[in-house]
């Protein structure tokens, strides 16, 4: 089988130099390390939904857009036809071996750099470093916040040295990362008050934190103290806070992951200088792209929508565009346990991103010129400057 070009899988024609753009290695700045194992059917299929439970009795999860984006632009990597069945897919997966298929699918996905939420630490999942071995790309870490209080909470401290380990601990994460990021919106939504808790409230919350350290950290006061100890740090250091918001899996209530809801967050972060980054959005990208045309220190991305919509992912870019300033949008995959969906999203980011372009050129709002120069802003040139890469 021919080797198939990154812009073979562009939908429109295009002038040159936005098919060069559209094809150039891209940053993802935001995506999980991927799993090092061979998989089971049924393991498979958890990974390609959020739903974190399998399809209906007699149906299967390959029947949704990402699963049928899997069949059309992953098969052939791996030497099938496009659409090949879900289990002719499978078993020529495990034919290769997860180690083979992992190197195929993240390198074809035309990525120059990873940089790898590492909070979902698991040791079936490739570290940053190993995604960039086996990606052929330089990684990076962003480090995940409330991974970081999960184990400060359970070393046995008191309140008062829990407060400052926390700090510490953050610290010293940072100094060998390039982000920050927060789950704020699966712990108590991202509608909290978003002023600095006073340090009394803090200890008497890290009271009762502690008294059952093992649950996950809901408790709005150190939720907050967490962010604000965030903000500190990435100031030092220049670092960007980003922020899941909207499109998540089940233990999410999408409407308390409305990225509007940060508003006051946002304003009162304002004068710390970093950047903070609108993760995922989708449905709410709209109000994305309107943070982030109004707040300078603003970004976003539609990560995994462009995975799960796949097919349809235009149409989301289009509304993202129709507001966000150009240097304001980032590419992600979020891909997580398969290299199948940093391939997805990669694919679906550049051919739904082509449709775009080529209205715009068509309808002369745009110059080629601009239209590549937008490619490249959005697919690495944004995240290189933002993430300092
Ligand atoms: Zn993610």
């Amino acid at each position: 089988m021919p080797e198939i070009r990154v812009d073979d899988a562009l939908p429109v024609p295009l002038p040159d130099p936005v098919r060069a753009a559209l094809a150039a290695p891209m940053v993802d700045h935001h995506c999980h390390g991927v799993r090092r194992d061979d998989l089971s059917r049924s393991e498979f299929e958890i990974l390609i939904t959020e739903a974190g439970t399998p399809a209906p009795p007699g149906t299967t999860h390959f029947d949704t857009p990402a699963g049928l984006g899997i069949r059309r632009w992953c098969a052939p990597v791996l030497d099938l036809e496009p659409h090949v069945s879900p289990a002719v897919y499978l078993s020529r997966r495990a034919e290769l071996g997860a180690a083979e298929v992992n190197r195929r699918l993240l390198r074809r996905a035309g990525v120059a750099a990873f940089l790898v939420d590492t909070g979902l630490d698991r040791p079936e999942l490739l570290t940053a470093a190993e995604m960039g071995r086996t990606g052929g790309a330089a990684a990076d870490e962003v480090v995940r916040l409330e991974q970081v209080e999960q184990e400060v909470a359970v070393a046995g401290l008191s309140a008062v040295g829990y407060v400052k380990a926390l700090r510490e601990e953050l610290a010293a994460r940072a100094a060998r990362a390039v982000g920050l990021k927060s789950i704020a919106a699966y712990r108590c939504g991202l509608g909290f008050d978003p002023s600095r808790p006073s340090r009394g409230a803090v200890i008497a919350a890290a009271g009762r934190r502690l008294s059952d350290p093992k649950e996950r950290l809901t408790d709005p006061v150190l939720v907050r103290h967490l962010l604000w100890a965030a903000v500190d740090v990435a100031r030092e250091r220049s670092l960007p806070l980003q922020f899941h918001c909207g499109f998540g899996d089940t233990d999410l209530d999408l409407h308390a992951a409305d990225p509007s809801l940060l508003t006051g967050f946002i304003r009162a972060v304002a004068p710390a200088g970093m950047p903070v980054v609108l993760l995922h959005c989708y449905p709410f990208h709209r109000q994305a792209a309107y943070l982030a045309a109004v707040f300078p220190h603003v970004y976003a991305d539609v990560g995994l929508a462009l995975t799960y919509t796949a097919g349809g992912s235009a149409a989301v870019l289009r509304e993202m565009l129709e507001l966000v300033p150009f240097h304001k949008q980032m590419f992600s995959s979020d891909c997580y346990g398969l290299a199948e969906l940093c391939l997805l999203g990669a694919v679906y980011h550049r051919r739904g991103l082509a449709r775009v372009l080529a209205e715009r050129i068509e309808e002369g709002e745009w110059s080629v010129a601009d239209a590549a120069r937008v490619a490249h802003m959005i697919g690495s040139g944004n995240a290189r400057r933002v993430y300092r890469l």
